[in-house]
């Protein structure tokens, strides 16, 4: 018999001023699944991510059912959904530019928030990002734009996360360093976290996905393998339109 899923998403639909920019009717996260959400500008990926946790700078009107290890989270707010660790790193990456990286990183969840989730150590974090150890005592302002990206995930490894979602970790960093961001979040999958990326930048996001979600127009035109998905003409098309 098939797992249930950690994170599954049903009948999701989001409305700015009446104007429909999101239905989707099922998406299913499995443990230790790396799934990538891609699109062309403006399909609907923030919009995604930002109704899982009803969370959204333009607070679109969202309905629809998010259920997380079984329990319906439909009628919690953000914060109540980060408590039960769904955790989203947005664009803006939401660290503290004027504290230092040890200061970003002080913040964590307790055994009792974390409710049997991992909960990642210091030494976890700078053994992930060898990087941000270097620079511990640096000002969040200091780093390095790839830097930046590898302190916003390590913040929200400290919550406990149960699911990661990702907007657009990729957006702004030179082509090396893409692919070490990319590099980076596999091996989060690969030890153990079930993780949802959104990215612009599909050929390289295929490259490290187990599965791929496709969205166009606020809707999912296509989901598979990352090895079904690479050679669908679909995917081709988007990559046109996402370089
Ligand atoms: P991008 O990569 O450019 O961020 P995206 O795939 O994340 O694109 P969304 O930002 O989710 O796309 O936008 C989806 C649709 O919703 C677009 O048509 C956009 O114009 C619309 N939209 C997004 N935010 C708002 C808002 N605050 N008010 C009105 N419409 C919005």
């Amino acid at each position: 018999q098939a797992k249930s899923p950690v994170l599954e998403i049903e009948n999701l639909t989001a409305d700015y001023n009446g104007n429909r920019a999101l239905t989707v009717n099922r998406l299913a996260l499995h443990e230790q699944e790396l799934m990538g959400v891609v699109g062309a500008n403006g399909a609907g990926k923030s919009t995604l991510v930002g109704a899982i946790l009803n969370w959204s700078r333009g607070a679109p009107r969202v309905s629809g059912r998010v259920v997380l290890d079984g329990e319906d989270l439909s009628r919690l707010d953000t914060t109540q959904r980060v408590k039960k660790g769904l955790l989203l790193i947005p664009e803006s990456q939401l660290i503290f530019h004027t504290m230092s990286v040890a200061d970003n990183l002080a913040h964590h969840a307790s055994e009792a928030e974390a409710a049997g989730r991992h909960i990642y150590s210091l030494n976890d974090i700078y053994d992930l990002f060898p990087n941000l150890a270097n620079r511990r005592e640096h000002l969040g302002g200091q780093l390095s734009g790839g830097e930046r990206q590898m302190l916003g995930i390590a913040r929200a490894l400290r919550l406990a996360p149960r699911v990661l979602l990702l907007d657009e970790p990729s957006i702004g960093l030179a082509p090396k360093l893409v692919s070490t961001v990319l590099k980076t979040i596999r091996q989060l999958a690969d030890n153990g976290l079930t993780v949802l990326l959104i990215e612009q930048n599909v050929k390289a996001a295929i490259e490290v996905v187990d599965k791929v979600a496709l969205i166009e127009r606020g809707r999912i035109l296509a989901e598979g393998t990352a090895t079904e998905m690479r050679d669908d003409p679909r995917i081709a098309e988007a990559y046109l339109g996402g370089q």
